[in-house]
This record gives structure tokens, C-alpha cells and sequence, in this order.
């Protein structure tokens, strides 16, 4: 190591600090960073420590123009560039972020409060790894022909949509952006992207670096709230895609505004996901599951997080003691810091959402905190929250049917596989589902009668590219991270019929 400038934690929050200042005001338009047109900002706030780090433009109209203005430009060259020719563009694009990995998921965890150690870094790998994985699929985006008949031929091919809006929310900004802009591209539109504002400047800074292998216009970004530039963006009649990762709630408006103009929308959005623990259970498999499931790397702020663990009875109080011990034993404290596993929640705002939730549940006769509650010790600045785990809030409580999107989970206890599977489904929700067991024909039965789109048995895995991704119900529309994903939803099918016989 350099000894004059020492790794140490106050030396990257110095260097973060600068970088945050340094992206201050600036979107991306037409292949350059540049300051917004305009002139209104909001802050960005450090979770961990509640300082302001940096601000970043409320962009309106005039921003959204330019950007789907570029976007615009850029199509016609970008469409009709060989695939292969814009995979390879896109892959030296996931090289060129992969070189400034170690930056970016260090300037995101300033922003966001996510662990480097656990989160951040992993999750730039995987950002880097999604865009590349799209970059090799460019040439695969294939068509259908029909049967030869005498004299005429019959065959589809797809086409890429134009601009495509892009929407994403703050847990997981860098996968997000490139789970948005990866098929987008590869299938040959052009992208407008917004951030949240919680968490904008990471995502600004990859669009920085994109510019340095993108061609101008192919991908823009401007920052801003979800209803202004998010609306505008969703609104205007150039951007013939969405593709939107956030709330439920959000994703309802979204359909609304797509509905006008028919456009097609992807939404990945909302999730209140059972994990179920059956009595013949390897114990120390389905304990490391809950713990994974529970996602507390993301002070669990993960729609896939399983946040209704559902107990056979005969290993209850086994499992809630080694989990409450499992929990016990991570380190919370400042993102940036090596040692430290859990970071902080987002905002003031998400942090007394978990507040109130724990609250409601404090006051439910019946119910009772089992671990966490509270802030851990010696940490009283920054949104730090212990895991917390609940038991005994009737199952139609709303500590029990929202999603709190914290480190919050409750637990329950049955004995009845057909009344758990009723209760596993008895959700507004239906992004992700989890089953423990060594019992083969209930682990098929799960599968079979569960409404869920991400399935899985002996394991709490996440999210990857070429793992197809989405949920139903109130968790969403359409499937992401796929080549079957990229082609249904970033192109559109045109059927040719041709008369092939002389005249
Ligand atoms: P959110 O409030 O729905 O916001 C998501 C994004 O939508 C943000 O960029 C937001 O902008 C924007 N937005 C808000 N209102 C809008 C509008 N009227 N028109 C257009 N855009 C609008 O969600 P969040 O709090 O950021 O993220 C948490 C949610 O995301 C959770 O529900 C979680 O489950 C979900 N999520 C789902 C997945 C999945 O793959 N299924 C993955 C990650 C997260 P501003 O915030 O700047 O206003």
C-alpha cells in the first residue's frame, strides 16, 4: 500500500466526498456530462452519517426534451448498427465500468448506506456482468419462419422499439441500471434513464463513463422526482418503452401513463415474500437461508427479501434461536468501513416507515419483538436499524401484509402444509417464494400451487444475469435479466409475407 495516502476510512470518505461534489449538478445528455438547463436541485444525503454529500438537478421539462431529444437522434445509427457490432460496443462498455468497479461501489455506498464489504462491491460486479451478458446476446435477437409454402414465404422479425424510458429506485441502483439499459441497448434502442433521488450520483457517474465507449445520445440520464422528470420521461410521446423498478404503488401510475399512448411497460415492482421451513428441514441449511433471506447486506430494502418466515411448528423455537444468534453476530456501522457487514437505511423517511411498522406491532396484543427493535448501540447518528423479528401479529395486520422494505420480518408457526401454502399465497404479492424441505413431493406441490415468479427450494439465492426475474400479482409485469426477457419486451415483432413467385 501507499503509505502517503493510506486506505483508511476517514481517507475514502475524504476522496467520496469529492467525488460527490465533483458530480454535483450534472446530468448526462447526448454524450456528455453536463450541468442541467434546470436551475431547481435537491440534496443527496449521506444515510450513514445524515450529511449532505452533494445535490443533484430537478430536472423538468426542458432536460427531458433534450434528453429524449437525444435519444431520438441517436436511434436511426444505433438501431441499424450490426448486432454483433453494438454487443461488442456494449461489452467494451461493461470492461470500461469494470476498471472503475472498486469507485463506483465505493461512491455507492456513500450514497445508499450499503455495505461496500457485502453490498457494493458485489453488486458492481454484478452490474458490470449483466451489461456484458446483454453485450453477447446482441446477435441472438432472432425471428420466427413459417412454413415454406410454393410461392410465398412467411417469417417475423424483431425490431427495436425506439427510445426507451427507464425508471429505477435507490436499494440496488447499479445492477438496476444496468439490468434497465443492457437489453435496452443490446436489442437496439436508445435509453433515457432516471434514478431515485436518494441515490442518483453513482448512476451519474457510470453514465459518465458510458459516454467514453457509447456513441452520443445512445444512453442519457437526467436525475430528478418521480413525478416530474419521471412523468415526463414516462409521458412523452417519443419514448415508445418503459421499463420501471420501483413501488407497486408507482408501478400503478406508470401503467396509467403508458395506457395513454399504448406503449408496453415492464415492471418489476413490490414484494411480501414467504419463506416456509417444514419440519423434516435440514435445520443449519434452512437457518443460513433465513439469514440470506432476510437480506440484512440491504438492511433488507430487497423486494426479493423473504419477510414472512413460516415455521413448522416441531422446529420453531430451534430455528428462531439460531437465527436470532445469526442476526447477532453481523457488524453494523459506517458503509465504507471493511469490517462492517450492514450499513445504514436510505433516508429519514424509510427509516421511520420501519419505526412505525415496529410501533404497530409493539402495540398488537399478542405480538412480540423477538430481536432488534431499536438502534444498535453507540451508533445514534445515521440511519442504523437492528434486525428485528416479530412474532404473534395476526396475519391481516399491516406489519404482516405490507411491504416494509427494512430489516423487519415476522415469524409464524404452523402445522398444517395445506393451511401454510393458503397462507404463503394469501398475499397481495407474488414476486418470490422460498421452501425448505427434504420432502420431494411437497417441494413439487410448492412449486406446482405457489403464486409466485421467483421460485426456490433448499436455498436463498438472488438475482443474476441469464436466472429470468419478475413477479405477479401487485409485484409486476414481465420478466428481466433473460435473452426470452430481452427479446419480448425491448423489441417488437414484425410479420413479413412475401409473394416469392414470378410474375
Ligand atoms: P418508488 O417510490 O416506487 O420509486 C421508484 C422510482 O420511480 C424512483 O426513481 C422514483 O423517483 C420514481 N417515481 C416515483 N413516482 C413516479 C411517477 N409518478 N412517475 C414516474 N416515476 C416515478 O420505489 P423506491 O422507494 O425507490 O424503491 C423501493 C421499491 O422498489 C420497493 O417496493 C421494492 O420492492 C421495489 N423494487 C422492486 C424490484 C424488483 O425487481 N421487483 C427491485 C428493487 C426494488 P423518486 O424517488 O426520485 O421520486
Amino acid at each position: 500500500m501507499d503509505n502517503r495516502n493510506p486506505d483508511t476510512l476517514d481517507a475514502r470518505i475524504a476522496a467520496q466526498a469529492a467525488e460527490a461534489r465533483r458530480l454535483s449538478g450534472q446530468i448526462v445528455v447526448g454524450g456528455r456530462m453536463q450541468p442541467a438547463l434546470a436551475t431547481g436541485s435537491f440534496e443527496v444525503e449521506n444515510p450513514a452519517t445524515e450529511e449532505i454529500i452533494g445535490e443533484a438537478p430537478r430536472c423538468g421539462e426542458a432536460d427531458v426534451e433534450a434528453a429524449v431529444a437525444a435519444a431520438s437522434e441517436a436511434f436511426p445509427k444505433w438501431s441499424r448498427t450490426k448486432a454483433r457490432e453494438r454487443g461488442a460496443t456494449l461489452i467494451a462498455a461493461a470492461n470500461h465500468l469494470e476498471r472503475h468497479l472498486e469507485d463506483i461501489a465505493r461512491l455507492s455506498s456513500f450514497e445508499t448506506g450499503n455495505a461496500l464489504a457485502t453490498q457494493s462491491r458485489g453488486e458492481a460486479r454484478t452490474m458490470v456482468d449483466i451489461l456484458r451478458y446483454f453485450g453477447g446476446l446482441a446477435g441472438e435477437i432472432l425471428g420466427d419462419t413459417y412454413p415454406g409454402d410454393p410461392g410465398r414465404m412467411l417469417y417475423t422479425r424483431r425490431d427495436a422499439m425506439g427510445v426507451v424510458g427507464a425508471i429505477i429506485p435507490w436499494n440496488a441502483p447499479l445492477m438496476q441500471t444496468t439490468s434497465k439499459i443492457g437489453p435496452a441497448l443490446a436489442a437496439g434502442n436508445t435509453v433515457v434513464l432516471k434514478p431515485a433521488e436518494q441515490a442518483p450520483l453513482a448512476v451519474v457517474r457510470i453514465f459518465e463513463l458510458l459516454q467514453e465507449v457509447l456513441p452520443p445520445g445512445v444512453a442519457n440520464l437526467v436525475t430528478g422526482f418521480g413525478d416530474e422528470a419521471g412523468r415526463l420521461i414516462c409521458e412523452h410521446p417519443a419514448v415508445r418503452k418503459i421499463t420501471f423498478t420501483g413501488s407497486s404503488a408507482v408501478g400503478v401510475r406508470i401503467m396509467h401513463y403508458a395506457a395513454e399512448k399504448i406503449v408496453p411497460v415492464t415492471a418489476e415492482l413490490g414484494g411480501k415474500n414467504p419463506i416456509i421451513i417444514m419440519e423434516d428441514s435440514d435445520i443449519d441449511r434452512a437457518v443460513g437461508g433465513i439469514l440470506q433471506g432476510l437480506r440484512l447486506q440491504r438492511q433488507g430494502q430487497s423486494c426479493s427479501a423473504g419477510t414472512r418466515i413460516l415455521l413448522h411448528e416441531a422446529v420453531y423455537d430451534r430455528v428462531i434461536e439460531k437465527v436470532i444468534d445469526g442476526v447477532s453476530g453481523f457488524n453494523i456501522g459506517n458503509p465504507l468501513d471493511e469490517a462492517v457487514q450492514i450499513g445504514s437505511i436510505i433516508s429519514r423517511k424509510q427509516f421511520e416507515r420501519v419505526l412505525r411498522y415496529v410501533d404497530m406491532a409493539r402495540e398488537t396484543p399478542g405480538a412480540r419483538i423477538l430481536c432488534g427493535g431499536d438502534r444498535p448501540a453507540g451508533l445514534e447518528k445515521g440511519y442504523f436499524y437492528t434486525t428485528t423479528l416479530i412474532e404473534g401479529v395476526p396475519e391481516t395486520s399491516p406489519v404482516a401484509c405490507d411491504e416494509i422494505f427494512g430489516p423487519v420480518a415476522t415469524v409464524s408457526k404452523w402445522t398444517d402444509f395445506d393451511a401454510v401454502l393458503k397462507q404463503a399465497n394469501d398475499t397481495r404479492y407474488g414476486l418470490a417464494a422460498t421452501l425448505f424441505t427434504e420432502n420431494l413431493p411437497a417441494a413439487f406441490r410448492f412449486i406446482e400451487e405457489i403464486e409466485a415468479g421467483f421460485v426456490q427450494v433448499n436455498q436463498f439465492a438472488v438475482a443474476e444475469a441469464n436466472i429470468e426475474y419478475g413477479g405477479t400479482k401487485l409485484s409486476g409485469l414481465g420478466r428481466e435479466l433473460s435473452l426470452a426477457s430481452m427479446i419480448q419486451h425491448f423489441t417488437w415483432p414484425k410479420t413479413v409475407f412475401m409473394n416469392t413467385s414470378a410474375a
